[in-house]
């Protein structure tokens, strides 16, 4: 029998606000271990929590981005267990009313578009951080009290090359809203996987079984490739799989069981008494949908279809915002987006590189460009003339058409001039001569190389091309 993988997955992402969620601590990544605490996040008894309005903000922005409904009401709840990194020894969080619902992702996948439902995405804390040293562990709380948005699936994944490009369709989403910079180094983002297995078609779904904290995406790929074999294996052997929570050793590349469902917490939910519930009116959520903004695929597919690019240039403009940007004011006036294109991503960007500047440094206007793709496609100057030609006015600002003019670089159509040239390569090689005439191609090549070099570069290439041969034929 054929089986198949079901994979829903929980993925926690701290929001991107200059304070913690219920005190005005600084949430900062990297300060001294206990520098941004206070009695709040500190979980000192008699404190009060005061919530974050731009944690509630970005929270509801995420869900518009993720295609979710808002929730005009929204509560928190708290989450009760022990552990050392959870100073109140409960974590708020939304239990039953979240604060967004019900979305969707669209991403491209394996050469066509692939969809994964949101059942919710809520607002909660993350916890401080243990640290094992070699004879002590301590417990650094600057991280306790940081925004978290946990983003549930729905059980749509269908394998591990799946779960992959959902995560990093996720990660593009809540970078470009401005919600997370989900820098996985500063763990940023990390996702609880779960997965079970099925006869193929089967309707109902197998024993669920969760992996738990994978901090990669690449970790959580390779926790899956691992994982569904191993509980096809099983049922094929006709074990029994039962719900269980199982660690991912990155190391040894296996998982191993944590708990099983006889252990799992009562985590005692019940509403959050310090806080009130949260019922945006319609001008807050109305300022929320001012910050929507396009999402990376749709970005995509639009400098796609408006300008013909292909995937590549397109997905660099999605990757470079103000690239593409600056490329959008460019193509407004290009009679060739993609000639415009190729000057932006391999000249432009190269250059900025290489003399660490900006676009905002820029000397030549936009419209430059396209005179510059101008004069190649008229074959008023050659693309080897045009390089030179960009460089010089990236330098200077000058207009392509003027630094042609002042430097003299313009193409040499006039046929007079390359015959001179063409009489004089022929009379040097006359080897050459004889090869092409013998049916030697190549040799017309070296013979056209040589003619270039005295042009200094400036004979149209395809005229020379047809002198010689009418020359060396005659
Ligand atoms: P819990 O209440 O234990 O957190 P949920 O039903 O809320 O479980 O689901 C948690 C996550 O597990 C969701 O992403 C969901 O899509 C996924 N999931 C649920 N059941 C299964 C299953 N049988 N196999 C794989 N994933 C599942
Ligand atoms: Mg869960
Ligand atoms: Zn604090």
């Amino acid at each position: 029998m054929e089986y198949e993988a079901v994979i829903g997955l929980e993925t926690h992402v701290q929001l991107k606000t200059k304070s913690k969620m219920w005190c005005g601590c600084a949430n900062e990544f990297g300060a001294a271990p206990n520098s941004n605490v206070c009695p709040v996040c500190l979980g000192l008894p008699g404190v009060l929590p005061v919530a974050n309005e731009a944690g509630l903000r970005q929270t509801a922005l995420a869900g518009l981005l993720l295609n979710c409904e808002v929730s005009r009401y929204a509560k928190f709840d708290r989450k009760n267990y022990f552990y050392p990194d959870a100073p109140k020894n409960y974590q708020i969080t939304q239990f039953d009313k979240p604060s967004t619902q019900r979305g969707f992702v669209d991403f491209e996948f394996q050469g066509g578009m692939a969809r994964v439902c949101i059942t919710r995405a809520h607002l909660e804390e993350d916890v401080g951080k243990n640290i094992h040293f070699d004879r002590q562990s301590g417990v650094d709380f600057n991280r306790a009290g940081v925004p978290l948005l946990e983003i549930v699936s729905e059980p749509d994944i269908t394998s591990p090359d799946m779960a992959y490009e959902y995560l990093n369709a996720l990660k593009d989403i809540l970078v470009y809203g401005g919600i997370s910079d989900c820098d996985m180094e500063k763990g940023m983002v990390r996702c609880d996987v779960n997965v079970s297995v099925r006869p193929k078609g089967a309707k109902e779904m197998g024993a669920k079984i969760e992996i738990k904290n994978m901090n990669s995406f690449s970790g959580a790929r390779r926790a899956l490739e691992y994982e569904i074999p191993r509980q096809i294996e099983a049922v094929k052997k006709g074990e029994k799989l039962r719900q269980e929570t199982r660690r991912w050793d990155d190391a040894a590349g296996i998982t191993e069981v944590m708990r099983t469902k006889e252990q799992a917490h009562d985590y005692r939910y019940f509403p959050e008494p310090d806080l009130m519930p949260f019922t945006p009116d319609d001008a807050w959520i109305a300022a929320v949908q001012k910050c929507v903004v396009e999402l990376p695929l749709a970005r995509k597919q639009r400098f796609m279809r408006d300008y013909q690019l292909p995937a590549p240039d397109a997905q660099t403009f999605v990757w470079d915002v103000p690239l593409g940007g600056y490329f959008e004011t460019v193509v407004k006036g290009a009679k060739n987006p993609k000639g415009a294109a190729n000057w932006v991503i391999n000249n432009l960007r190269a250059k900025l590189t290489e003399t660490q500047t900006t676009l905002a440094d820029l000397k030549f206007k936009p419209e430059a460009l396209n005179e510059l793709v101008g004069l190649v496609d008229s074959g008023k100057i050659s693309s080897k003339i045009a390089q030179e030609v960009f460089t010089e006015m990236f330098a200077s600002g000058d207009a392509p058409a003027a630094i042609v003019e002042k430097k003299g670089l313009a193409q040499v159509s006039d046929t007079g001039a390359i015959e001179k040239f063409c009489d004089e390569a022929i009379a040097a090689n006359p080897k050459s001569a004889a090869d092409f005439k013998a049916g030697n191609a190549n040799a017309l090549n070296f013979l056209k190389g040589q003619v270039m070099k005295a042009s200094k570069g400036k004979a149209n290439p395809a005229l020379v091309g047809e002198i010689l041969e009418r020359k060396i034929k005659a």
